[in-house]
């Protein structure tokens, strides 16, 4: 059997990783439709408003929404998909970490 891995080892993976995770961000990347600032426009008469990029992400408990320009969106959800890559990544770490301590105090 191979041996067990080490606090060290586990940092060491885990840092890799996360290296080529960048760019990363949390929440979501969704479409909104809102009225726009325009005194009589057609759209927004009508009903239709304008569809828009939004971030929405949770800080501290705290609901942040953010404007995205259409141009930044594809970016932005890899990014965001790689947020969630690197929750799971934590996740992981963890599970090896708490492992890599066990093995360590049975010597
Ligand atoms: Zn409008």
């Amino acid at each position: 059997m191979a041996a067990p891995e080490t606090p060290a080892d586990v940092r060491r993976w885990f840092l890799a990783q996360v290296q080529a995770l960048w760019p990363v961000a949390g929440g979501s990347v969704s479409l909104r439709k809102s009225p726009c600032v325009r005194p009589r426009c057609a759209a927004c008469a009508a009903g239709e408003q304008h569809a828009s990029y939004v971030l929405y992400a949770r800080r501290r408990g705290r609901r942040v929404t953010r404007y995205v320009p259409d141009a930044i969106a594809a970016p932005l959800e890899r990014a965001v998909q790689n947020g969630r890559t690197l929750h799971d990544l934590i996740v992981e770490a963890g599970e090896r970490y708490l492992r890599a301590l066990k093995a360590q105090r049975r010597g």
